[in-house]
């Protein structure tokens, strides 16, 4: 396939505010793609080339792309640099240079799909030395034969920033309608969940139909979307819709899923992320703690005082980034262990689909307890005097709370449900908990913040529409460097109009694709005109607010716009405020 007609559809998506029309889009655009074209087509949408498990990433470095374009357009660095300072966008400085490009190229043949998707390939996977070079030399082939719009996609292509704004939902939803029929979507979003790999899921539904669906199965070394759980306000709630359930601590650090075999051990983050090389002593310790040839095991990674035993803040795990000598030297300053609660297979035999009880007797048998990996305490009760017992252990011992989970329950993966419930101990104060919102807009600054953000404009997740609808602007809570570093740090999901999945009646100075996901402190929440974040749920005319909302300086990089606090866990915190201060809604604006 041309990859212009690639490009026509990408130029409608991206002009589209509407998910629908999106949707309806990408269909024409799948139905439109030969068998054999299919799976590069839905990586390209997705942004990438290969899925994330595997990180074969591009993001090359603007300075290079710029002076490729420099190169391949005959154009001098100064303009380019211009045209740069002007779009803020390399994929529109590509377009323009193209379109004034100074020698027209030799060959005219048409670029198509599988070579342009060939070439990011390639450019990905260059590494050592001449890498960059190599790198350079792909890239300016392609720009060579593209024409102005499809240089525009490449090189956004290249830099990281596709800019569509398409959900992978909204993918799965196409892939549906186009393959299948929409009573089918449960089925094919069910294959994603499993394989966390959209291009695979594609490529089954062109060749085998739904039906090819159910031989996608969990893998070793291929993560498998994160169940996630619901909140409840007490425990007597919580055993009301369980029964008996297993009560386990709630540790704060960050999830690892972890897949091993006996050549070969690969960690996996929430976001399906490979972090193995950032936690050499996790390794180590599954290494020699894991008796079974193979298993998958899921767990929350806590950083531990050495001297003290102690929990340590979650922010010394999110630090180990850097360099290798810097990450061995911090896991040895802040070691973390992994407190394992979930197995999901051994040997070769998939547990999902097992009840929670004969995961865990899987677990407790595949894990040797030792100073870096041991599963975490666990209570089976319905008692609920025993279960406050319980939740006062675990936070003398440094956790958040509990997390409950019903004895029957499979693995949903990729689901939100009340098969697991966490349960914080914020509850008791009105707003103490902190919310999880997603940054979608700035304002600038001015007097002293000019140059920078006034505020930025924060919103939860509806995820039954799955939209991102605003709840407050969000200007305390910043340190200097980190409030003059913003627009930088933004840089990179400006927009220039409304997100599509963005529902705001306020306009700011910059949107944002909603990405960025920000811990936040309010004073409490209130019913508003001005937001849209449970439109009408409380009253006619009015969404919900955070008062007083303060950044705690906690960057959520762990979590994905649509882990962020959700609409509906707004209301039921809206709720329980109500019912501790007994007053009457409160207004502000
Ligand atoms: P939250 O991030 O507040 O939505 O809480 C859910 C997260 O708690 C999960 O994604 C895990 O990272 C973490 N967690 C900590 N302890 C447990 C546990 N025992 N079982 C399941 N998840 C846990």
């Amino acid at each position: 396939m041309k990859f212009s007609e690639v490009v026509d559809a990408y130029e409608k998506i991206e002009a589209t505010t509407k998910r629908l029309e999106m949707t309806e889009l990408l269909v024409g655009l799948l139905r439109r793609t030969p068998r054999e074209d299919l799976e590069k087509v839905v990586y390209l949408t997705q942004g990438r080339i290969h899925p994330d498990y595997e990180g074969i990433e591009l993001g090359l470095a603007e300075k290079m792309v710029m002076r490729v374009l420099t190169h391949a357009t005959g154009l001098d660095d100064a303009r380019i640099g211009r045209l740069w300072k002007e779009k803020g966008d390399l994929g529109l400085v590509a377009q323009e240079a193209i379109a004034a490009r100074r020698q027209r190229p030799l060959e005219s043949t048409p670029l198509t799909t599988a070579k342009v998707y060939e070439h990011l390939d390639a450019i990905a996977r260059e590494s050592g030395e001449g890498s960059q070079e190599r790198k350079i030399r792909l890239l300016s082939d392609l720009l060579g034969s593209a024409t102005p719009r499809e240089a525009k996609y490449v090189v956004r292509m290249v830099v990281g920033q596709m800019r569509l704004g398409v959900a992978d939902m909204t993918i799965v939803d196409a892939l549906a309608a186009t393959f299948a029929t929409k009573a089918d979507r449960p089925r094919v979003e069910r294959a994603y969940n499993v394989s966390s790999d959209l291009g695979e899921v594609a490529r089954v539904l062109a060749s085998k139909g739904v039906d090819g669906l159910k031989d996608i199965h969990l893998k070793l070394f291929r993560p498998i979307r994160a169940m996630l759980a619901e909140r409840l306000e007490t425990l007597e709630e919580i055993f009301e819709r369980m029964g008996k359930a297993a009560l386990e601590y709630k540790y704060d650090g960050l999830r690892v899923q972890a897949h091993v075999s006996p050549k070969r051990i690969e960690l996996f983050s929430r976001h399906l992320e490979n972090i193995t090389g950032q936690f050499p002593e996790i390794v180590d310790g599954l290494r020699s703690a894991i008796k079974d040839r193979a298993a998958i095991v899921e767990g929350e990674a806590v950083p531990v005082d050495p001297n003290t035993g102690e929990f340590l803040p979650f922010q010394e795990v999110s630090r180990r980034r850097g360099r290798k000598t810097e990450v061995e030297r911090m896991s040895k300053e802040f070691p973390v262990t992994l407190f394992a609660f979930d197995c999901l297979l051994r040997s070769e035999e998939d547990l999902t689909a097992r009840p929670y009880t004969e995961r865990r007797k899987a677990l407790e048998g595949v894990v040797h307890a030792s100073d870096e990996i041991r599963p975490s305490t666990v209570r089976v009760t319905d008692d609920v005097k025993q279960a406050e017992a319980f939740f006062d252990e675990a936070l003398q011992a440094g956790c958040e709370g509990l997390m409950a989970k019903a004895l029957d329950s499979t693995y949903d993966a990729g689901g939100r449900g009340y098969q697991w419930i966490k349960f914080k101990k914020e509850y008791s104060a009105a707003l103490s908990d902190t919310i999880d919102l997603v940054v979608i807009g700035a304002f600038a600054g001015r007097g002293k913040r000019a140059g920078t953000y006034g505020a930025l404009l924060m919103a939860a997740y509806d995820d039954v529409a799955d939209v991102f609808r605003t709840t407050c602007k969000l200007g305390t809570g910043f340190d200097d460097e980190t409030l003059y570093a913003l627009p930088d740090r933004f840089k990179g999901e400006r927009r220039d109009r409304r997100p599509a999945r963005v529902d705001s009646k306020l306009e700011p100075d910059v949107w944002f694709e909603p990405k960025t996901v920000l811990e936040v402190r309010g004073a409490e929440i209130t019913v508003s005109p001005i937001h849209t974040c449970a439109w009408g749920v409380l009253r006619p005319g009015a969404g919900l607010a955070i008062r007083f909302p303060r950044f705690t300086g906690r960057w959520r990089d762990d979590k994905g716009p649509e882990d962020a606090t959700t609409a509906k866990e707004l209301v039921e915190m809206y709720g329980r405020q109500l019912k501790q201060t007994k007053k009457e809604p409160a207004s502000s604006r």
